[in-house]
Parts: structure tokens; C-alpha cells; sequence
């Protein structure tokens, strides 16, 4: 079975966006799939954030992922900082990555220019993304169009090592995810739903209650004219108002605009749809909230199992670079 692995930083809200294209593939794939799913905290500390914050989150997160169906029995199930060997694989990873290559990430380079001070952390994030990857002999990582240069340096700096120091990692591959649509801001339709949107008006988020998806669903903006069509270079409002429908019924944004005359009409079924896919999870994650002992114990059994595989590759990783083994 291949290995796959996703990370969820817990920076912002979870929303239907990371829903569709990331945790419902995961809870489908995860029966004959190996499974890796951690929450990246760490990644959280590489802008400005609130302590309490990061730590509230990284537990919701956690709690939303089993809710939405992750099993912690099947998946290798954990938050990244309880398990040393990623920093420390970080450390050694750096120490196969150029300067200049770091440099050169989009990420980097967009986020360092939004002003403020930058962290060293920011320009060395991808290597501990790389870490994150290696550690696990990964052979797929789902990626969106953003970190594809991310997983395009993990695996330079994976080919790097093997060939300098010796076979020691698996070299990672870039899946696309199952739902090739992404879905865009309800707000401001040219962007995509994000967890660091500005404004939450358009981001349906998996805490929301079901009123408050359905009057964001109402108030998302549509386009001129009244033909509800699937086009999302003339009509991106409508356009994604059919992809998220198509996405909780399992159909192409196509086949559902046939089936509504009038933009209000689309809105109504999308708020029912959006409402039936994301109530369960939320009713299931107050449920879970209520005894975060359980969830707990799961982290702590996933880092533990995490921890056994991960010393393995730091091992030979160590010896293979040039420490002496203690
Ligand atoms: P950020 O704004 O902090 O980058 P994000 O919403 O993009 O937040 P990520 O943590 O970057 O969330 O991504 C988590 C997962 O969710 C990834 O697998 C990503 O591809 C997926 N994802 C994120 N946004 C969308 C979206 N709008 N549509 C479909 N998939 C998405
Ligand atoms: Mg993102």
C-alpha cells in the first residue's frame, strides 16, 4: 500500500474547502491506503500567532479530523510537535539544502513581502515540510497548486542526500487531489476559500451552525445576468456555487446547473446540501469536544507509533551523513 500523508496547520478555521479537497479524501481513501495525518503546528509558529490560539486549534483540529471520520486505528493519527524527529530531521535537511534554493520559494517571497518582521522560520519551512515527508518514507503527498514547489523541494533535497550520502530516503510523488475543483471564496469568487481570508463572510467554516452556512450561502455573490450556467470565467460566483454542490452530491458542476432555472432557487439547494455534508461533522466534533480525553489518548498513541517509525530513519539518516552513533 502506498503511504500517503496530509498536514492541517492550525492557523484560522477548517472550511468546506479543506473538507472537500482534503479530509473527505483521506476518510475514503484510508481503508487501503497508509495513512499519515498530522496537525503542523509547528508550521503555525512561522508567522505572528497567538499562543493560546495555536493550542486551542491544534486540539480542534485534531477533534474535527476524527469527527469528519479519520480513524485513528487505520491512520497514523498525531500533532507534529510530539514527535521530536521532525525538527531533528529538519536540521539535517537543512544542511542539504541551498541558501538560494530556500530563497526562491513563491510562499516565502508573497509572505515575507507582506510587511512586518520575518521569521527565519518562514524561509525554512519547506525544509521542515521536507522533514515532515521524509521522515515517514511518504510516497504521495496531495498538494494543491501552492505547495507544489514545496514538494518539488522536498524531493530535490531527498535526491540530494541519497545521492551524496548514500540511499536513505524514499523520494516523494505529488498526487493531485480527487476533487480537481477547488472551491473559491463565496464573497470574492476570484479567490479560493482559505483559512486566512480577510473577512469570513465567505468562507463556510465546518464550526459554523447550520443557520449561519445557510445565510452565507445566501448572501454569496452571484453573477450578471440570471442563466444558471457552469462557467467560471464569465459567471465565477454561480460557477461555484455548482462546484460545491456538485462536490456533497457526488455530480459535475454540468449535469447540476441543468437542473435550476433561477439563481435563488440554486442558492436554496446549495444551503441544504452544504447544511446535510457539514452538520454531522460539527454534531459528532460537539460530541468529541465533550470528552477530550479520548481524543487526547488517540494523539498520544499516534505519536507514540509515530515516534518508533520516525527514530528508525533518523537513525540511518544520522549515520549516513556523518554523526557517530552514540
Ligand atoms: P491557508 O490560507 O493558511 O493556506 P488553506 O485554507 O489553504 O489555508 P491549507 O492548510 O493550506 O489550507 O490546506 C489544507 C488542505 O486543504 C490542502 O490539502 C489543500 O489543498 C486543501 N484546500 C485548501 N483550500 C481549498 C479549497 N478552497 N478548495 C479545495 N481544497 C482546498
Ligand atoms: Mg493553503
Amino acid at each position: 500500500m502506498p503511504r500517503r500523508l496530509t498536514g492541517f496547520t492550525p492557523s484560522g478555521d477548517l472550511h468546506f474547502g479543506n473538507y472537500i479537497g482534503a479530509i473527505a479524501p483521506i476518510v475514503s481513501a484510508q481503508a487501503d491506503t497508509d495513512t499519515v495525518v498530522f496537525i503542523s503546528d509547528l508550521h503555525a509558529l512561522t508567522l505572528e500567532h497567538d499562543p493560546a490560539q495555536v493550542r486551542r486549534r491544534t486540539l480542534e483540529f485534531a477533534t474535527l479530523l476524527l469527527a469528519a471520520g479519520a480513524d485513528p486505528d487505520t491512520c497514523l493519527f498525531l500533532v507534529q510537535s510530539h514527535v521530536p524527529q521532525h525538527t531533528e530531521l529538519h536540521y539535517l535537511l537543512e544542511c542539504a539544502t541551498g541558501f538560494g534554493e530556500a530563497q526562491r520559494m513563491i510562499q516565502f517571497r508573497e509572505k515575507s513581502r507582506r510587511g512586518g518582521r520575518v521569521r527565519v522560520s518562514l524561509l525554512t519551512y519547506p525544509i521542515l515540510m521536507a522533514a515532515d515527508i521524509l521522515l515517514y518514507d511518504t510516497d504521495e503527498v496531495p498538494v494543491g497548486e501552492d505547495q507544489n514547489q514545496h514538494l518539488e523541494l522536498a524531493r530535490d533535497v531527498a535526491e540530494r542526500f541519497n545521492a551524496r550520502y548514500g540511499p536513505t530516503f524514499t523520494v516523494p510523488k505529488a498526487v493531485t487531489p480527487p476533487v480537481a475543483a477547488r472551491v473559491m471564496d463565496l464573497a470574492t469568487p476570484g479567490e479560493k476559500m482559505s483559512k486566512s481570508a480577510a473577512s469570513p463572510a465567505g468562507a463556510l467554516r465546518l464550526l459554523d451552525e447550520p443557520r449561519v452556512l445557510r445565510r452565507k450561502v445566501m448572501r454569496a455573490v452571484t453573477d450578471a445576468g440570471t442563466d444558471v450556467t457552469y462557467d467560471p470565467e464569465h459567471k465565477p460566483g454561480v460557477s461555484n456555487l455548482l462546484t460545491i454542490l456538485a462536490a456533497c452530491t457526488g455530480d459535475t458542476p454540468q449535469r447540476v446547473a441543468g437542473r435550476f432555472d433561477r439563481y435563488g432557487e440554486l442558492k436554496e439547494a446549495v444551503a441544504d446540501a452544504v447544511v446535510a455534508t457539514l452538520a454531522p461533522v460539527r454534531e459528532r466534533y460537539l460530541e468529541l469536544a465533550d470528552d477530550p480525553e479520548y481524543v487526547r489518548a488517540a494523539l498520544r498513541k499516534g505519536a507514540e507509533r509515530a515516534r518508533e517509525l520516525a527514530s528508525e530513519r533518523i537513525r540511518t539518516a544520522k549515520a549516513a551523513i556523518g554523526l557517530l552513533p552514540p
